[in-house]
C-alpha cells in the first residue's frame, strides 16, 4: 500500500475508508471490517455525526489488542458553525471524546464558509458569518494552537480553491499539510494538485466513486455514473479489476490519498485491494482524457441561502472560466496516441 509520508515521518495510507451518510451499526461494522480488511486511515467529521460510533468501533478494535491507536491514521473536521474564536478547540474537544480518542492525525477546516454559532444547517442569509467577520486566518491560528497543544498531528483544509490556499499560505506560521477536495476522472485539478505539489501540501481525494448515495436534492440532472464511463470499464477489463478499484487506483497513481466510502463488507475489500494494480501510460493518458471539470458537490446548498459565499471554488469568473477552457484545450491536443 502506497503512503504519504509528512515532514515528521507520519504516513497515511493512500486508501483510507470514507464515512459521510454513514451512521449508526452501519459504519461501525464497516470500520472494524476496514481495519480487520487492513485499512489504517479512516476520514470522519463533526458534520457527518458518526463520530460516537466510529470511536465505539475503534475502541472495540483496539481493545482486542492486535490493532493499535498509532497504528491507524485518523481524520476528522472543524464543521462550520464553529470557526469563532473560542469555538475551534472546544469543536475538536468534542470529536475526541466522541472518538474516544487523545489526539487525532489530521484535523482539517471542513469547508471555507462560516456560520453562526448553534447552526447546523443554515437556512437564511442571517444564518451565515461572512470570511470577513470571520477570516479564515483567525480560524486557522487556533488550528495551528490545537497542533502546538499535541491535540492534532497534522493540520489542513478541505474544498480550498488555489486562491484560498495561496492567502492562508502566505498568512500562517504553519503551512497547510492537507487539501480534501473532490477529485476524480471528470474533475482532474490538476492546476490546484500541481500547486499544492509546489508547496508540499498533500492532497486527498473525496467522493472518487461519484457519490451516488447522496440524496436526490443534492444531485444535479443526468449527472454521468463514474463507474458506468466506457473509458473506464474498458481499462478495468484488462486488468481483470472493477470499474470502482480503477476509479480508486488512479488516485494511488497520482500521488494523493483517495477515501472511498463504503458500509458493504465486499466493496470495502474490494476497494482496498485497488492498492494492487498498476495503471500503466496508456491508461493514465486515457483517463487524462476524460477530464470536464465536473462537480458532483457543486457547494450550491451554502450558496443558494448566503448572500456572501456565491462563488464557493472561486472559478466562476469569466476571465478563470476563459483560463480554465483554454488549459482543458491544450492537454487534450497534448494527451492525443498520434
Ligand atoms: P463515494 O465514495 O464517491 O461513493 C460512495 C458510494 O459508492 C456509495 O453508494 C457506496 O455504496 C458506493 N461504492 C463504494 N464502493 C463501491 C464499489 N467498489 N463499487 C460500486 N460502488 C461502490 O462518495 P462520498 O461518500 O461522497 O465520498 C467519499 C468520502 O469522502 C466521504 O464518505 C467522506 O468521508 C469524504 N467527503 C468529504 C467531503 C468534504 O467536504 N471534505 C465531501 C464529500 C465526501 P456502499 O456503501 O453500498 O458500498
Amino acid at each position: 500500500m502506497k503512503t504519504l509520508q509528512f515532514s515528521n515521518k507520519d504516513k497515511m495510507q493512500c486508501i483510507g475508508l470514507g464515512t459521510w451518510k454513514a451512521k449508526g451499526n452501519k459504519v461501525k461494522q464497516a470500520v472494524k471490517d476496514a481495519l480487520y480488511a487492513g485499512y489504517r486511515h479512516i476520514d470522519t467529521a463533526a458534520a457527518y455525526d458518526n463520530e460516537t460510533d466510529i470511536g465505539e468501533a475503534l475502541a472495540e478494535v483496539f481493545a482486542e489488542g492486535k490493532i493499535f491507536r498509532e497504528d491507524v491514521f485518523i481524520t476528522s473536521k472543524l464543521w462550520n458553525n464553529a470557526h469563532q474564536d473560542g469555538q475551534v478547540l472546544p469543536a475538536l474537544q468534542h470529536s475526541l471524546d466522541k472518538l474516544q480518542l487523545e489526539y487525532l492525525d489530521l484535523y482539517l477546516i471542513h469547508w471555507p464558509v462560516a456560520f453562526k454559532h448553534g447552526v447546523n444547517s443554515p437556512q437564511k442569509p442571517s444564518d451565515y458569518l461572512s470570511l470577513e467577520e470571520v477570516p479564515i486566518i483567525e480560524t486557522w491560528k487556533k488550528m495551528e494552537q490545537a497542533k502546538e497543544a499535541g491535540m492534532v498531528r497534522h493540520i489542513g483544509v478541505s474544498n480550498f480553491s488555489d486562491i484560498k490556499l495561496k492567502d492562508l499560505v502566505s498568512k500562517a506560521k504553519i503551512k497547510p499539510e492537507m487539501n480534501q477536495v473532490e477529485l476524480h476522472p471528470l474533475l482532474q485539478q490538476d492546476d490546484l494538485l500541481a500547486y499544492c505539489k509546489s508547496e508540499g501540501i498533500f492532497m486527498t481525494a473525496y467522493s472518487p466513486l461519484g457519490s451516488g448515495d447522496r440524496s436526490d436534492a443534492m444531485k444535479g440532472k443526468d449527472e454521468p455514473n463514474l463507474l458506468e464511463l466506457e473509458t473506464i470499464k474498458k481499462i478495468a477489463r484488462k486488468h481483470n479489476a472493477s470499474e470502482g478499484q480503477i476509479l480508486i487506483s488512479w488516485h494511488c497513481h497520482r500521488g494523493t490519498a483517495v477515501i472511498p466510502k463504503s458500509t458493504s463488507t465486499e466493496h470495502i475489500e474490494e476497494n482496498f485491494k485497488a492498492a494492487r494494480i498498476e495503471l500503466d501510460e496508456t491508461d493514465i493518458k486515457e483517463i487524462a482524457r476524460l477530464d470536464e471539470c465536473r462537480r458532483f458537490i457543486t457547494g450550491e446548498f451554502f450558496e443558494e441561502h448566503s448572500k456572501g459565499y456565491t462563488d464557493i471554488y472561486d472559478e466562476k469568473s469569466p476571465i478563470l472560466e476563459g483560463v480554465r477552457e483554454g488549459i482543458s484545450k491544450v492537454k487534450s491536443l497534448f494527451s492525443t496516441d498520434e
